[in-house]
């Protein structure tokens, strides 16, 4: 008691799976997918598990990924990336972001969130003493002003954290948007680290645009990604992150003594999985999108009010049409042990101004189980 750490509450994602597991319900909570991924790419991983080098990868990852990582940023957006000196390859985003953070924070340094945020973010960014300013995006399409930066930005600004595509909001971000947060970033000379780890899972052809692309922002902006969602893999935590030398290293820096390294054979299939052809990227975001589509009109057909979804495995929903007396908490938790059917509370991804009554559900799962949830809500409401 009284550890910084130990005092953490524990994670939504950890809470709601086993609640769900409890009531034997559909899990449409913790986002992963629930097929096996693409063959191809566990063929590789297989085959060098069995045959190849098992032993410590070089801590910034294996040449064969980090040369894929450099392909894979000049195919998708015109990025040239030195991969000697600009990939590191991490233990899933979670590890890059730990990293990026520790590594790039002073104490009392400021970091300009935006809130709905993804859960690790807070906790790491206290952890390395930097102190949160909050930008509360409002439903139901997320928007912000140049008010909400202004109120945001400061001389102590160290760097900006923005999740685009955002988990759980499914907001993609426009390009005026994040020339916005580009303007801003430049202004008060400030660093941007980019969670992009659903920047394949963008739908209705929309393309999702890396900040670090944008004018002034490629020595400014730390890109990470995930294999977990390019390759509907989530429990491989293989993930990496993009940036000029002189970010990258501090962040080599804080990862060399997280996890060091990351398991070889996963570093070779996901390198063989990213020079995969284009019918692949096509194929993964279309398949979600019929999906979403799927639970969204479902839903909608129970009476759910539910928002836009324009990228990641997420859909929201308005639950303050059903009346419900209690919190966006509670009615999770009823939804699970009455309906047997999980969703994310959407008010865990805030620490002020929160909605109350907007809740996320997970698509990305086949679609006996999707219209599973649906009969199960159906009968409920
Ligand atoms: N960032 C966001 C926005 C996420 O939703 C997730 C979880 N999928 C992560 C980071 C963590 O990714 P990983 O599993 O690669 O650590
Ligand atoms: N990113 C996943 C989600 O938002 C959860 C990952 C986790 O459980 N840590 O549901």
């Amino acid at each position: 008691r009284g550890n910084r750490v130990f005092d953490l509450p524990t994670t939504i994602f950890e809470v709601m799976s086993r609640l769900s597991e409890e009531h034997g319900a559909i899990n449409l909570g913790q986002g992963f997918p629930d097929d096996r991924g693409p063959a191809d790419v566990l063929a590789v991983a297989s085959d060098a598990l069995l045959n190849g080098w098992n032993q410590y990868p070089s801590m910034m990852g294996t040449p064969e990924l980090r040369q894929a990582l450099a392909g894979h940023a000049k195919r998708f957006y015109d990025l040239d990336v030195d991969w000697k000196t600009e990939t590191m390859v991490t233990s899933g985003a979670t590890e890059a972001l730990t990293a990026c953070l520790l590594g790039l924070i002073n104490p009392g340094d400021e970091v300009v969130l935006f809130q709905p945020m993804y859960d690790s973010y807070l906790p790491i960014v206290r952890l390395a003493g930097g102190v949160p300013r909050f930008v509360s995006l409002k439903a139901p399409d997320w928007s912000f002003t140049r008010a909400d930066l202004e109120a945001a930005f400061s001389a102590k600004t160290k760097l900006v954290l923005i999740n685009d595509p955002l988990n759980p909001a499914a907001k993609v971000f426009t390009r005026p948007e994040l020339e916005l947060i580009a303007e801003f970033v430049q202004r008060f000379d400030t660093l941007a680290v980019c969670d992009e780890v659903y920047e394949h899972l963008v739908f209705d052809g929309r393309v999702h645009i890396p900040l670090m692309t944008l004018p002034g922002m490629r020595d400014r902006c730390l890109k990470i990604g995930s294999a977990g969602k390019t390759f509907s893999l989530t429990g491989w935590k293989v993930g990496y992150v993009t940036a000029a030398p002189h970010l990258l290293q501090p962040v080599a820096k804080a990862h060399q003594f997280l996890t060091f390294t990351t398991a070889p054979n996963l570093q070779t299939a996901v390198a063989y999985g990213l020079g995969k052809d284009e019918a692949y990227f096509t194929g993964l975001a279309g398949g979600l999108q019929a999906k979403r589509d799927r639970l969204a009109e479902g839903l909608r057909s129970v009476g759910f009010d539910v928002l836009p979804s324009a990228g990641t495995y997420f859909v929201v929903a308005d639950v303050a049409r059903f009346g419900f007396a209690g919190d966006d908490q509670e009615f999770c938790r009823r939804l699970t042990a009455e309906a047997r059917v999980t969703a994310i509370p959407v008010s865990a991804f805030f620490v002020q101004d929160a909605p109350t009554t907007c809740v996320r559900f997970c698509f990305s799962k086949r679609e006996e189980v999707l219209d599973a949830a649906i009969e199960r809500l159906r009968a409920r409401f």
